[in-house]
């Protein structure tokens, strides 16, 4: 249908007649998951299971073997539980259950690669829904296995509670180095785009410093020395207009996705963290001259005043990434006497 991004085929109780009655979707898919909890059991799920790695195998595709704390495959967890409870020292059963996770996605991988399927094709990830099992999880797996390792904390939940819970678990791994793909879960409020999901992943890994997707405005939180909602409002118009020029931005202006802005509130910490950025502007607290310099590359520009420093602020980020990130782009203070089309006053007024 023309859609160019990968899609992953997430398998639970039926992947095999998908792949068997629709052999067309089984090509068109860049990725399998099976849940090997949710393949069934016995003989017939290991016949479903056997069924979707030979189609892996025979269209050469990429298979996750995705083990779930709500779907662990029953049988295994018993067979440990009963092992454990014939031990001198048994562990505590939420130990036996995180083991059985990992049991369940190694032993998932071996008898993938017996069935046929190359080990560089086998991706694992064992997703719980507790910050320090996931934690414990992972650091677990990742010394007992070199599969690349899918990150995500499943059922995180809503808002600020499923992101801070998100980021508080993949941070802690992917700053040891575990961790190659990574899926942020979160519980959208009614009507709230799920998009929401990609970027908390992005932003995560840009704050981490890991990699960058679009530039990244550095903002205050406002205080006592901020007397309206301006700055607020700016912050967000300019890291909303970031966002959206992306998509061209990306194609056109290689590097501008490291950019960093920064909108501050008064003149206490506001040019300091604007000289820090690659173009930021210092807005007038309480009690402070009504206008707001705005600094390239470390350097104060120009200064800003009246009713439409919003618009003109943003004019000028336009200017400075067509000037800093366009074809033989240049660093915004090398180029003199440019002409940025709003009232500004020169710096040093
Ligand atoms: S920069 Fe100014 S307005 Fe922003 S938090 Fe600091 S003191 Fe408050």
């Amino acid at each position: 249908m023309g859609c160019n991004t990968p899609l992953v085929g997430d398998f639970h109780f039926n992947g095999d007649r998908l792949l068997k009655e629709y052999p067309d979707c089984a090509r068109a898919l860049a990725k399998y998951r099976i849940n090997p909890g949710n393949v069934g059991k016995g003989a017939k799920g290991d016949d479903k299971f056997a069924f979707m790695i030979r189609a892996a195998a025979e269209y050469d595709k990429p298979v996750r073997i995705g083990v779930n704390w709500g779907s662990l495959d029953q049988s295994l967890a018993t067979r440990l539980m009963d092992a454990n409870n014939r031990s001198a020292n048994p562990l505590a059963p939420d130990a036996i259950m995180r083991e059985a996770l990992i049991v369940s996605a190694l032993e998932s991988a071996q008898k993938a690669i017996d069935l046929g399927l190359s080990p560089d094709k086998i991706l694992l990830s064992c997703k719980v829904s507790h910050v320090q099992d996931l934690i414990s999880v992972y650091r677990d797996l990742g010394r007992r296995c070199d599969y690349p390792l899918h990150l995500g904390l499943t059922e995180a939940g809503m808002g600020s509670k499923g992101i801070v819970a998100s980021t508080a678990a993949l941070a802690v791994l992917l700053q040891e180095g575990i961790g190659d793909t990574i899926r942020i879960s979160l519980t959208p409020a009614p009507g709230e785009a799920r998009t929401r999901e990609v970027v908390v992943a992005q932003e995560i890994l840009q704050t981490m410093g890991l990699r960058s997707f679009t530039p990244l405005v550095t903002a205050c939180p406002g205080c006592g020395r901020t007397t309206s909602t301006f700055f607020q409002e700016l912050a967000d118009r300019i890291q909303q207009y970031l966002r959206a020029q992306m998509p061209i931005w990306r194609l056109q202006y290689p590097g501008v996705e490291d950019m960093k802005v920064a909108v501050m509130g008064c003149v206490v910490n506001g040019p300091g963290e604007s000289k820090l950025a690659d173009i930021g502007i210092s807005l007038p607290g309480t009690g402070e001259v009504p206008v707001a310099p705005v600094y390239m590359d470390g350097q104060k520009d120009v200064t800003l005043k009246g009713e439409h420093i919003a618009e003109e602020f943003q004019t000028i980020v336009e200017h400075y990434v067509q000037t800093r990130y366009g074809e033989g782009g240049v660093k915004r203070r090398e180029v003199a006497n440019r002409t940025i089309p709003i009232q500004a006053v020169p710096a040093g007024k």
